[in-house]
């Protein structure tokens, strides 16, 4: 390599290091931190100065408390041990959020389903590679779930038949931003931003305007539209986090428990609300329900709003969004694209 060549690429080197470190700067009298929890990058803002630091970190150890009870992957967690040898789960946290999880699986008639673990191992979400299984597989996956078959009694769960594995991970994340946004308050912390990938909290304002935050277009780059928020959550489900491509059909991870097969209706689901682990669980469970009757239930709730993108490329929006909207409105252009 010729040294001018050398030279040029040691200068274009150092820009792109300038350029990321100015990117990812926060602005000016915010303090950010971020940690790797959950299987994803969190991070918490909180507008002010330096002292906010040592209040972000305790949100972030609460993320990390959330991870130990209730993740599948760390052996020691309540819920793993329920999985694995079926140790009954006693933590009253723990057993709070599956009741709320149950509570969801009957108003969605089943659609939302923590049971569905044995699908997820089985399509290779979760370690294996990635692919699709023969239909005896999936009628054998299919005989091990159903939520009727958790056991919520005296302040414990426990499972009725010896298979049954519970997945977390439609309502963790959502119900952890939550407790974060707690942990924040507990500390005289009343204004923040917390995300944790797909689930955000906005916890009070920043400069006395409540929080803007951007909307995933789940088909083109940037944004479909932003969001005010103010002591709301939203999360977002959306077929493209974790997904793979076969012939033309697009596989990805969230189920319809009642085929075994990826739900198709939707390509995202965003709901708002103030109770951070339901906007969660109801994401999950609104893209498996479908946009007609998803949006129906949606409607008659006082307490959700929900922002739905159909596979065709439609946007669709519930009632309680109207005070919620953009004043740009919404990016409505169509998905035109089949997959990435
Ligand atoms: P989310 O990103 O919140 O929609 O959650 C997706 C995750 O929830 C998947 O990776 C699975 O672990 C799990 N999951 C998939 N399908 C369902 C379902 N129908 N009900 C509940 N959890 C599900
Ligand atoms: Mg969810």
């Amino acid at each position: 390599m010729s040294r001018i060549k050398k030279i040029a690429l040691v200068l274009g080197a150092i820009s792109a290091a300038l350029y990321a470190f100015f990117q990812l700067r926060p602005p000016t009298g915010i303090q950010q931190a971020s940690r790797f929890i959950m299987g994803t990058v969190c991070t918490i803002q909180v507008p002010g100065p330096p002292a906010g630091r040592a209040a972000i970190a305790k949100a972030l150890d609460r993320l990390e408390e959330c991870d130990r009870k209730f993740s599948v992957f760390i052996p020691s967690s309540p819920v793993a041990r329920f999985n694995q040898a079926g140790t009954p789960i006693d933590d009253p946290e723990v057993v709070a959020l599956i009741a709320q999880a149950v509570e969801v699986s009957r108003l969605s008639a089943g659609a939302f389903d923590i049971t569905v673990f044995p699908l997820v191992e089985l399509w290779g979400f979760y370690g294996a590679a990635s692919r699709q299984p023969a239909p005896g597989e999936i009628a054998a996956a299919l005989r091990k779930i159903g939520w009727q078959n958790i056991v919520i009694a005296n302040g414990r769960v426990t499972k009725k038949n010896a298979e049954l594995k519970i997945d977390l991970g439609a309502i963790a994340k959502g119900y952890a931003v939550g407790a974060a946004a707690e942990a924040l308050r507990a500390n005289n912390i009343h204004d923040a931003l917390i995300d944790a990938g797909g689930d955000i909290y906005a916890l009070g304002k920043l400069n006395n305007k409540p929080w803007q935050v951007g909307i995933r277009h789940p088909r083109a780059r940037g944004i479909l539209g932003r969001l005010d928020l103010s002591d709301l959550s939203v999360a977002t489900s959306g077929d493209y986090a974790q997904f793979f491509i076969k012939g033309r059909a697009r596989y990805h991870h969230i189920f319809d428990p009642r085929t075994g097969y990826p739900a198709t209706n939707l390509a995202s689901v965003s709901v708002i609300g103030r109770d951070a682990a339901l906007a969660d669980a109801w994401s999950t469970a609104l893209f498996v329900m479908g946009p007609e009757k998803g949006m129906r239930l949606v409607a008659a709730s006082t307490n959700l709003a929900a922002i739905m993108i159909t596979a065709a490329g439609q946007v669709l929006l519930s009632p309680g969004l109207k005070g919620l909207a953009p004043k740009g409105g919404w990016n409505r252009k169509p998905l035109n694209a089949p997959a990435w």
